[in-house]
Order: C-alpha cells, then sequence, then structure tokens
C-alpha cells in the first residue's frame, strides 16, 4: 500500500477573466492501506483533485507526493513507469478503448506492463463483479453499469498500490453499488491497497474508513 499526500495544490484552467480555479490550496492525506472517500458537490474540485493526485494532470502549483514520491520530479517517462507499476484509476467516463472487447481492456495495464495475467485473479474479479458473460463484448455493447464495473476491474487486475476511483458506483443501481464497495473494500483488506473514492453518496461514503469533502476546490 503506497500514502498519498497533496500540499497547497492550486490547480486552475484557463487566464485572465475566465480563469477557473477548480483547487484553490488542498492539503490532503490518504493514510496507506486504508479506504477513503472524498465528498462534495459538483464543481468542487474532485475530479481534479483524483487526476492530480494519480499523476494524470499537473497542477498548478503545490506537491504532490505518493509513496515517497514528489510527482512534480518525474518527467512524463517516468511518471508514466511510476503510474502503470503502482496506481490504478477507475474513470468517471470509464475511458475503455471501443475497439477492444471488455476482457481485452481489463488485461491492457498488464500488457502494457509486460506482466503475466493471473487467470484465477481474472476469474475471482470479473466474477464478483458479475460481468464474466460480457468479456466478448464491447463497450458499446454494454450498459453504463456494465461499463463501470469493466473500468473498475482494469484498475484492479494488476493489484496496484493505490486505486483512484471517480465515482465508481455512480451508474450502478444500489445492489451492484453495494458489490462493488464490498470489492474495494476486500482489496484493502487482503491486498492491502489504498482505495481513494469520489462519490455524491453518502451511503457509498459510509463504506470507507475516513471521508474528505471538498467545497470550492477546498478541505472543508
Ligand atoms: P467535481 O469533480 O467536483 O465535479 P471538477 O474537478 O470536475 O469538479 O471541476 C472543478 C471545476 O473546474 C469546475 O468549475 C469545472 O468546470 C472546472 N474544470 C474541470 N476541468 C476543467 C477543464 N479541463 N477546463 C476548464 N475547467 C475545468
Ligand atoms: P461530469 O460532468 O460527469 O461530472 P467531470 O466534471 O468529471 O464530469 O468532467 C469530465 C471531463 O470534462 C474531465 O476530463 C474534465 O477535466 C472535463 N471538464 C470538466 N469541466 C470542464 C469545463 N468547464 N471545461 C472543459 N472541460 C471540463
Amino acid at each position: 500500500a503506497l500514502a498519498a499526500s497533496a500540499r497547497d495544490l492550486v490547480r486552475t484552467y484557463g487566464s485572465g477573466e475566465t480563469a477557473v480555479t477548480a483547487l484553490a490550496g488542498v492539503d490532503l492525506d490518504v493514510a496507506a492501506g486504508r479506504f477513503t472517500a472524498i465528498m462534495g458537490p459538483s464543481g468542487s474540485g474532485k475530479s481534479t483533485l483524483m487526476h492530480c493526485l494519480a499523476g494524470l494532470d499537473t497542477p498548478t502549483s503545490g506537491s504532490v507526493v505518493v509513496g515517497g514520491v514528489e510527482l512534480a520530479g518525474l518527467d512524463d517517462t517516468r511518471l508514466t513507469l511510476f503510474r502503470r507499476e503502482h496506481v490504478g484509476f477507475v474513470f468517471q467516463s470509464f475511458n475503455l478503448l471501443p475497439m477492444l472487447t471488455a476482457g481485452q481492456n481489463i488485461v491492457l495495464p498488464l500488457e502494457l506492463a509486460g506482466t503475466p495475467v493471473d487467470r484465477v485473479w481474472l476469474d475471482d474479479v470479473v466474477g464478483v463483479l458479475g460481468i464474466e458473460d460480457r468479456m466478448g463484448h464491447r463497450p458499446s455493447e454494454l450498459s453504463g453499469g456494465q461499463q463501470q464495473r469493466v473500468a473498475v476491474a482494469r484498475a484492479l487486475i494488476s493489484r496496484p498500490d493505490i486505486v483512484f476511483a471517480d465515482e465508481p458506483t455512480g451508474n450502478l443501481d444500489s445492489a451492484t453499488s453495494l458489490e462493488v464497495l464490498a470489492f474495494l473494500r476486500r482489496s484493502v483488506r487482503e491486498l492491502g491497497q489504498s482505495v481513494v473514492m469520489v462519490t455524491h453518496d453518502a451511503d457509498a461514503a459510509a463504506h470507507a474508513d475516513e471521508v474528505v469533502v471538498i467545497e470550492d476546490g477546498r478541505v472543508a
């Protein structure tokens, strides 16, 4: 498991009169091996914060440290390798590749890293998420909830040290949400992962060990 922290994190988009301040000085500590939920209203900066913590977006100023590594100190190549080795990400918009099947999307992080697929773990993940009969389908042939579960499986298949999940239950009915949340808890417990989840849903946040509230680009 890896810890993550942000210090005085600022992210502005654009410049001049139309500039938008998405993060206005966030200080945050995510403990290793814990399940942390980030809650807050729409537009409060949650997705931007997740992207900065995961090294997918570059903050305007401030510092992000993941597993003792200052992300700003890594060039693009090293950052990509660091993400590949340590970080899983569930995108709010899923980011599945349309030409690949669900199964191919799920194992893609392993193929990019040159890591063999652990079939037992793959079957376990896919079975727990209830998508085993959808492995040969392309994303366009899946419901939103199925795509979301494929995105969760893809983020967890490489057993990353830290997982960032942006609204991982946003498209799921309550029973399926509970299964995904139980799976995230289980991976925290069994794999010793750190999980950071953005959610609108107080019921989902209640499954986490810690809840952080973001308002107007700051920790409330
Ligand atoms: P949340 O995830 O809490 O809904 P976001 O991090 O997506 O919030 O957005 C925070 C603010 O930053 C919002 O005002 C949003 O419109 C703005 N924002 C996010 N991404 C961009 C972008 N790429 N360009 C311009 N503004 C953006
Ligand atoms: P949603 O509308 O589903 O809450 P997000 O706010 O997370 O989605 O934004 C989805 C994508 O759009 C992200 O890549 C984000 O950076 C981008 N985005 C969000 N707000 C803006 C904005 N005002 N201008 C440009 N891009 C934005």
